[in-house]
């Protein structure tokens, strides 16, 4: 009888508990480490809560593919496992006529992606949506949403319990105690464990987690870039029903300050993009010397911010003040004040940018002998979570 095979997945997050998930339905015996107390405590459990469903994403690119098939998974598991959802359609807005023409690129992208339903609001349509929001163009993608992760990661632990698979929390790894070309084993404080692959979605860690597993140069650097929201409230969730964004930036990864309503009800607008000073620094007070240090002296980050300076003091800005933040949403609903809001949560990108300082667009995934790594997957990470499971599980592991 073949022997059973047996794999760890460092990282619970909500990719690393999506890989642990598919390879436990595989009857491999599967073993999570989280250095937290909880699942999720880092980016899965402090985004947008979006559906996104590859409307931004250059066609070819792992990213386009991964995020129209993760949608409909990831709709098929809620629908499954009765986990709060509403496929309830984003607008996209656009405010100036160079926006217009940004704008119909993204919609032949979308198509170009497999997208349906996608279609240009009436002025009556649109207000009818959205009453507030004031637009040249508005383009309807109706197979986005919003969904509880904090939910499905909940899920995901459960069904891998079920699948015999076990979770220590509270467990970090950070070292490699012997690699073979049949084995490999990991010394935590639960002892010495031996598994046949090491899986490693390590998030805002991803490039430290490769150096001190690997102990090679990590290809990528991770630069945390913290997303600040505001919320609605009491009295003013009305002036947005579902989702609106802004049509963004396409040098960029990161989408723009966008209203968004969460599962819960709750309305917020955000995030920004603020270089952070600490990789688990959700106050804009958060400090690590080491983590500062790290980023300053990273010539990819230098190159970067010479190359868009503009951009990361008009960021900076929009942290230190509201009305600046405030201002980025008015372009979309001009009828939003500082009084109708108060500070709200706050995320941590993890953002990997090469030495040359350009951002990576686009999913990444290393393997370095029996160590499979994700080093970077920014936004919509969640939403594809069990599709880059799939693609990692079928591309970097035996059958
Ligand atoms: C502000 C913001 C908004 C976003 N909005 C959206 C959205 O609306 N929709 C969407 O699809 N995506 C969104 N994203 C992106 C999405 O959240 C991420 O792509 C996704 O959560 C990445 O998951 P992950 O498991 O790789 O990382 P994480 O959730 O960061 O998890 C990594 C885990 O690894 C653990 N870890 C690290 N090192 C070790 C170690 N040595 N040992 C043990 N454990 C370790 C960490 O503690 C952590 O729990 C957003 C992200 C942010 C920050």
């Amino acid at each position: 009888m073949q022997k059973q095979k047996s794999i760890a997945v460092v990282g619970g997050g909500i990719i690393g508990l999506a890989v642990a998930y598919k390879l436990s339905q595989k009857k491999v015996k599967v073993t999570v480490f989280e250095k937290e107390a909880n699942e999720g405590l880092h980016q899965s459990g402090r985004n947008s809560g979006v559906l996104h469903c590859g409307l931004y994403y250059q066609p070819g690119s792992l990213k386009a593919e991964l995020s129209v098939q993760g949608i409909r998974e990831m709709i098929a598991f809620a629908k499954e496992h009765q986990i709060a959802h509403d496929v309830c359609g984003k607008v996209v807005v656009a405010t100036t006529d160079q926006e217009e023409k940004a704008l119909d690129t993204l919609a032949q992208r979308g198509q170009k992606n497999g997208l349906s339903g996608l279609n240009y609001l009436s002025k009556t349509e649109l207000k009818k949506r959205e009453p507030f929001v004031r637009a040249q163009k508005a383009l309807l993608v109706p197979e986005e949403g919003i969904i509880d992760y904090k939910e499905v990661m909940r899920v995901l632990i459960e069904k891998i319990k079920e699948n015999s698979g076990t979770v220590y929390f509270q467990t970090p790894v950070n070292a490699i105690n012997e690699e073979t070309d049949k084995h490999v084993e990991i010394s935590t404080k639960n002892g010495q464990q031996i598994f046949d692959y090491v899986v490693v979605c390590g998030g805002l860690w991803s490039d430290k987690t490769y150096s001190n597993l690997t102990k090679e140069k990590s290809p990528l650097k991770i630069v945390p870039f913290r997303g600040e929201y505001l919320k609605f409230k009491i009295g003013f969730e009305d002036r947005v029903n579902h989702l609106v964004y802004p049509v963004p930036d396409a040098q960029y990864p990161f989408l723009g300050v966008h209203f968004t309503r969460m599962i819960d009800g709750s309305r917020e607008v955000g995030p920004n993009a603020v270089l952070a000073l600490k990789r688990d620094g959700y106050k804009r007070s958060s400090f690590s010397l080491l983590d500062t240090y790290d980023s300053l002296t990273y010539p990819g980050l230098i190159r970067f911010v010479a190359k868009n300076f503009r951009f990361s003091i008009n960021e900076f800005k929009s942290s230190l003040f509201m009305k600046d933040f405030i201002t980025k949403a008015q372009k979309m609903i001009p009828d939003v004040n500082a009084s109708m809001f108060e500070r709200g949560p706050a995320g941590v990108r993890a953002q990997a940018i090469s030495p040359e300082g350009e951002l990576q667009m686009d999913f990444n995934v290393e393997r370095s002998g029996r160590q499979i790594h994700v080093l970077n997957a920014p936004s919509p990470g969640a939403t594809a979570s069990l599709a880059i499971a799939s693609h990692i599980i079928n591309k970097y592991l035996p059958n």
